[in-house]
């Protein structure tokens, strides 16, 4: 009687420990897994034809992202001034500063005016109604300025970095925290989408499972442009399929400010 009463309890300590071990493993490894990796959404260049549709994909996907916007995009008529009050409206989305001119594409001769560079920010802080500190994107460079980063752009030369580096670091001072990207859905010169969905997930699978370094470790700055999301390109149709095929995979987005926070 005693040694079945033994038995009985030896059977389920047992048990508890090969559940407790099972539900430690599936713990450790599969949900830890999908949580820890970490998408930030983020599209340039707006407010642009495209833009609403990205508003409208992201509201009904209920998901974070950034709105890394152009001043003189975002001034040029009252449907423009429309989007940015919209984006801005919205809780989950974050209106970064994306610059008031864009360099108008002259990338080198923008830089080579540190003042100039930092005035032409801040002149989009005030358009966009934005305050310090403010979520930036500087036109054009892969470059990031945070409390706990600071990298330079990998595809511009050294004597070019030289160059601009003072440019970086003196808008970083003015109060603006600079995000580059670890990825791109490409686009091509008339905005079409370079890759299809089904590509963009699975370069983001194997980015994430493989060996190649992020940023910031699993967690990936995903960059995008408003105009690849126009109708004539399946704007709404693709934005949805990526945001709903990665949400399937376990995971997750986050928000900006969240990526390099203070403490
Ligand atoms: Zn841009």
């Amino acid at each position: 009687m005693l040694m079945a009463a033994s038995k009985r309890h030896g059977v389920t300590a047992s048990g508890m420990v090969i559940v407790w071990l099972l539900t430690a493993f599936v713990l450790a490894c599969w949900p830890a897994q999908a949580a820890d990796r970490t998408i930030y959404l983020t599209f340039d260049d707006g407010p642009l034809n495209g833009t609403t549709n990205v508003l409208d994909v992201l509201e009904a996907e209920n998901v974070p992202a950034t709105m890394f916007m152009v001043g003189l995009h975002a001034s040029s008529n009252q449907e423009s001034k429309a989007l940015v009050a919209r984006a801005r409206s919205m809780p989950l989305v974050t209106v970064g500063n994306h610059s008031y001119s864009h360099a108008y594409n002259k990338y080198r001769k923008f830089y080579a005016d540190t003042e100039a560079v930092v005035a032409d920010m801040v002149r989009a802080n005030a358009v966009l109604g934005l305050e310090m500190p403010a979520h930036a994107r500087l036109p054009g460079r892969n470059v990031f300025r945070l409390p706990n980063v600071s990298t330079n752009d990998l595809s511009i030369d050294r004597k070019e970095i030289g160059i601009e580096e003072p440019d970086y670091e003196f808008v970083a001072a003015t109060g603006f925290w600079l995000y580059g990207w670890d990825h791109e859905w490409v686009h091509d010169g008339t905005g079409k989408p370079v890759q299809s969905v089904k590509t963009m997930i699975s370069e983001i699978d194997h980015l994430f499972g493989g060996k190649v370094r992020f940023v910031r470790p699993n967690r990936l700055i995903l960059l995008m442009h408003d105009e690849m999301f126009q109708d004539t390109f399946n704007g709404p149709a693709n934005l949805t399929a990526l945001i709903q095929g990665l949400k399937q995979r376990g995971y997750k987005f986050g928000q900006i400010p969240d990526y390099d926070p203070l403490n």
